[in-house]
């Protein structure tokens, strides 16, 4: 029997919904439409038509691989993060609602700034760069990753926004001094790895299997990239700069510490939706 298309996203809402996906309903309209080639809209359009059988069989391939644990964003490839669609792939995390506090509190240290530079260390897809450029039409980005991967992701995701003009990327890793040609900015943003090792393992099956391990693991306390941005990254911004930096549970105080001990003086922390210190923002001295 043919199916329609609403008959089908009915029926994989149903197996996301057994398989105890908390957003199925969402997250069915987002796999059906994206194998449709279709807007969420055009699918809602277009709920009544039938199928075909070629849809039908890569409807099955994506939803089992859903229900296998893998993340949505990587099935589609897209996500949106402060407004922005962009690519993900398996290469780089998954922008989370968390971090758009750190693009928040980037803003706020920006304002007023003018023709400002930004460097986005560790930057995965690109998106705090990425968001900020958009937010700020006179600031220039480099965004920085030591995987060439993860810069084929940013240089996808800077078209894709046509902010060529402004933003580029450079492969560099956060625990070496910074390339000679790289400049002195106004602001470093990070994300970077916090995940204390030994806690990798305890991560959800939809992270820990299927998102970078080397985007998650902060070494033996999780707060390797803190000391070396503190030690190393001093010297490409200028002094007044800001270093606006994310970090996990119960890990501000520490990086506190870390940024204070080392070329910055604490400067302010920006809380998560949940109230939980999430960004935390230091001035080179
Ligand atoms: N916030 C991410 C998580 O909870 C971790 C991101 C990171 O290590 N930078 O999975």
């Amino acid at each position: 029997m043919p199916k329609t298309y609403n008959e089908m996203y009915l029926e994989a809402r149903k197996r996301l919904k057994a398989a105890g996906i908390r957003e199925y309903s969402l997250e069915a309209r987002i796999i059906l439409s994206a194998a449709a080639n279709k807007t969420r809209e055009e699918f809602v359009r277009d709920a009544q038509l039938y199928a075909g059988t070629e849809y039908e069989e890569k409807v099955e391939g994506l939803v089992r691989r859903r229900l296998n644990g893998e993340p949505v964003a990587y099935i589609t490839g897209d996500w949106e993060f402060y407004g922005m669609p962009l690519k993900v792939t398996k290469d780089v995390l998954i922008p989370r609602p968390d971090t758009e506090v750190l693009v928040s509190a980037a803003l706020e240290l920006l304002k007023g700034a003018g023709e400002a530079r930004a460097l986005d260390l560790c930057s995965g897809s690109g998106c705090i760069g990425l968001a900020l450029a958009k937010e700020l039409p006179s600031l220039r980005v480099v965004l920085a990753d030591n995987s060439d991967e993860a810069l084929k992701v940013c240089r996808m995701n800077i078209l894709n926004s046509r902010l060529t003009q402004r933003v580029t990327c450079v492969k560099a890793d956060v625990r070496e001094a910074p390339p000679k040609l790289i400049g002195t900015f106004d602001i470093i943003v990070c994300n970077p790895p916090y995940i204390p090792s030994s806690d990798i393992e305890g991560l959800d099956h939809e992270v820990r299997d299927f998102e970078p391990r080397e985007a998650l693991d902060g070494g033996a306390d999780g707060l390797e990239f803190y000391r070396h941005i503190a030690s190393k990254w001093h010297k490409a911004l200028r002094p007044g700069a800001f270093a606006a930096v994310e970090c996990g549970m119960g890990q501000a105080q520490e990086v506190r510490n870390i940024l204070a001990q080392k070329n910055f003086v604490y400067y302010k922390t920006a809380k998560d939706l949940q109230g939980i210190d999430r960004v935390v923002m230091a001035k080179l001295v």
